[in-house]
């Protein structure tokens, strides 16, 4: 704004400068055409004088008073109206006039006679009389004069000069000349510099009023741009989280006065990070843009999208108010982002979940209600993605109680509440103990045992993994380096461990710290791991396979390309989901994906581990399609330490190690003889 003003005061201080360069122009032109026309007369006036000095004869005598002959005044009446002279007089060199064009006979008839008043009878007047001084002392004297009262020409110059013999001033000649017609070609001439002059200006005020108006529209398009850019977020063209809560707070007020009711909709793409971790930031902006497109296009005109963040979205609709009605939009809205996106000559699947909170109904604070749309996204998230979820009165007191739980969780290594408890895993041959998984426990001083389902993703979204993971990577490094060799243990890893640079540094220092080979230390890693592809990744695994630990693949076929993932990394087993297993028995198609599995695997030199084995035919029929090991309540429930029964058989080579019961027992356990034989568990 600032600067526009300032652009608009040199705008006209340019039309005042050649507005003044304009008057000051036709002022010296004036001047100018003045001088010249002075000049002229001038010239002409002594041409005229010198001429009737060189050809009026007897001259000298006339001056001298010795009267003017007939000759003279004939030659002289000749030359009056010579050169444009229309009038003359004679003086002496007292001053004394000796003669005037009056007193010649055809002066009489002359067009001049009428204005015999103004230009002097025959007598010196007085204005003669005043200037006769330095001309009679040799100096010429010009005047330009204009508009005669009456008669005469309008423009005439009257000069007196003297006239000279060897240096001496014998007489004056005061002669008029009739300038009108140089004065009309002068005035031509100065009106026509004068008109170029203004037509030049006027070309550089246009110039002037060009490039302002050129500059003036561009800094109004630059300001445009700013606003918008102020407003906006670069990347989609939503608006941006300060004008969305201005947008909100709005809605708000006029609400308050009267104004249509709304709600809002918080948007989250379900699967953006996995496409930016696949696909590269340049997919992801792709994804952005075209998931904004969709948004605008799903609402209607006043409708608010805007982008507050990552792949957070929001939308204020106004009018639109009621359960029912918001239904179909946000439904149109989960449909519209479900539709799968061109990514680099690729098509993908992103998804996005809605949350849904209603103005008046659930809060009436802008802040408020933003917060409870997000606990309906989030129950939304919760519920599988790809849906859309309205806020309800639960959704806070179960975000209280994961607030809570939360909480808790980051006291409990202090609080010295987690154990580990371990599930034995059992060779090909089922008897041969090969080692045991770690399953993290929590006990709850209020709550009791927390099952690890119901709390790992909470350390997951809160971050709290990260020290958890590491206080279980120890303390199962710590209790197994008491266990015999060659007994292994396996630690579960979230993927989300992996996000720190230090992994390989944590493992290593744990198997020193502990004293454990790093051959006995096996590492479980899942899918979601390797659905984000990163060199990253690749690289600690490989460093930690290269330090001599195992990698397995855990929950093997409950991602939705696992078979893709065996190549990227060379596992050194991958355990069947327990879901596999539990089907066995109740789908012939199940046994046939098993054996394919495990023929994969084995093709490609991986260990194949079944989990969830619970009854024996489960383990026969693993066991007939060349399962390498096996987990499952059937073989032993994870137990705390003190309860593992290779304890106190340190030192017994792996083949001899086999749990007890004996092996009769193992291949046909009945019920009974489980509870009794195998540790208790708490699961
Ligand atoms: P997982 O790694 O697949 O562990 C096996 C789960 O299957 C354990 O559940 C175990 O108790 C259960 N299980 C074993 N045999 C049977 C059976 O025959 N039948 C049935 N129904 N279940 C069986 P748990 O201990 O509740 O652990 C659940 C999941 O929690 C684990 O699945 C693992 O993904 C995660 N988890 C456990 N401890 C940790 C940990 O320390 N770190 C991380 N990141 N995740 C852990
Ligand atoms: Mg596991
Ligand atoms: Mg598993």
């Amino acid at each position: 704004m600032k600067k526009r003003s300032a652009d608009w005061k040199i705008f006209t201080l340019w039309v005042i400068g050649l507005a003044l360069a304009a008057v000051c122009l036709g002022w010296i032109l004036r001047i100018e055409s003045e001088r010249q026309l002075g000049q002229s007369a001038e010239q002409s006036a002594l041409r005229w004088a010198q001429f009737a000095d060189r050809t009026v004869p007897d001259l000298e005598a006339a001056l001298a008073g010795r009267g003017v002959t007939p000759a003279a005044r004939e030659q002289l009446a000749r030359l009056l109206h010579t050169d444009d002279v229309f009038h003359f007089k004679l003086f002496d060199a007292a001053g004394k006039p000796v003669l005037s064009s009056d007193e010649l006979p055809d002066a009489r008839s002359s067009p001049t006679h009428a204005a015999e008043d103004d230009f002097g009878k025959g007598s010196a007047n007085q204005a003669d009389a005043l200037i006769l001084g330095p001309v009679l002392a040799g100096q010429p004297q010009v005047e330009l004069k204009r508009a005669a009262r009456s008669g005469g020409p309008p423009v005439y110059s009257q000069a007196y000069v003297p006239v000279k013999r060897d240096g001496r001033v014998l007489g004056v000649v005061e002669v008029y000349v009739d300038q009108t017609e140089r004065a009309r070609l002068n005035e031509g001439a100065f009106l026509r510099v004068a008109g170029a002059v203004a037509a030049l200006l006027l070309v550089l005020l246009a110039v002037a009023s060009y490039q302002f108006w050129v500059r003036l529209r561009r800094q109004r398009q630059a300001d445009t741009r700013v606003r918008y850019m102020a407003h906006h977020d670069a990347l989609s063209g939503a608006l941006n989280r300060a004008s969305f809560n201005e947008v909100l707070q709005q809605a708000a007020w006029r609400r308050a006065e009267g104004g249509p009711a709304f709600s809002l909709l918080c948007i989250d793409l379900d699967y953006f990070k996995e496409v930016n971790d696949s696909f590269g930031h340049a997919a992801g902006d792709q994804v952005l843009r075209v998931a904004t497109q969709r948004l605008k296009a799903s609402v209607r005109e006043g409708d608010q999208v805007a982008r507050l963040g990552g792949d957070e979205f929001a939308i204020v609709l106004l009018g639109v108010a009621t359960v029912e009605a918001v239904t179909p939009l946000a439904q149109r809205i989960v449909e519209a982002l479900a539709l799968s996106y061109e990514v680099s000559d690729q098509r993908v699947i992103c998804g996005g979940s809605v949350g849904v909170a209603i103005h008046g109904l659930d809060a009436t604070d802008p802040d408020e209600l933003l917060g409870k749309a997000d606990l309906a996204l989030y129950r939304a998230k919760a519920n599988g993605r790809g849906s859309f979820s309205f806020y309800d009165v639960q959704m806070d007191q179960q975000m209280q109680a994961r607030r809570e739980l939360t909480r808790d969780l980051r006291e409990a290594i202090a609080a010295d509440q987690l154990s580990l408890h371990y599930q034995p895993l059992y060779g090909r041959d089922a008897h041969t103990l090969t080692g045991y998984e770690a399953l993290l426990r929590w006990h709850h001083p209020t709550r009791g045992d927390i099952a690890p389902v119901e709390f790992i993703a909470l350390a997951e979204e809160t971050g709290v993994i990260d020290a958890i993971g590491l206080w279980v990577l120890r303390r199962a490094c710590v209790e197994a380096a008491g266990w015999p060799a060659p007994l292994t243990v396996a630690v579960n890893l979230s993927a989300l461990q992996f996000a720190s640079d230090n992994l390989v540094e944590l493992v290593t220092r744990a198997l020193s710290d502990a004293g454990l080979a790093p051959e006995r230390l096996e590492l479980e890693i899942t899918e979601s791991l390797l659905m984000n592809n990163t060199d990253q990744v690749m690289g600690v695994l490989r460093a930690l396979s290269g330090m001599g630990v195992s990698i397995a693949m855990d929950d093997f076929g409950t991602g939705y390309s696992s078979l893709a993932y065996l190549w990227r990394f060379p596992f050194d087993k991958v355990k069947i989901d327990r879901a596999f297993t539990h089907n066995l028995g109740h789908d012939a198609k199940v046994g046939v994906i098993v054996h394919s599995i495990i023929s994969l695997a084995h093709s490609l030199n991986i260990r194949v581990s079944a989990e969830g084995v619970e009854t024996p035919s489960q383990m026969a029929a693993l066991q007939d399609r060349g399962c390498d090991e096996f987990q499952g309540f059937l073989l032993g429930r994870p137990a705390p330490l003190e309860g593992l029964t290779h304890v106190g058989r340190v030192g017994a080579p792996a083949s001899t190690i086999r749990r007890s019961p004996p092996r009769e027992s193992v291949l046909a356990p009945s019920p009974m003889e489980l509870a009794t034989t195998l540790p208790e568990s708490m699961n």
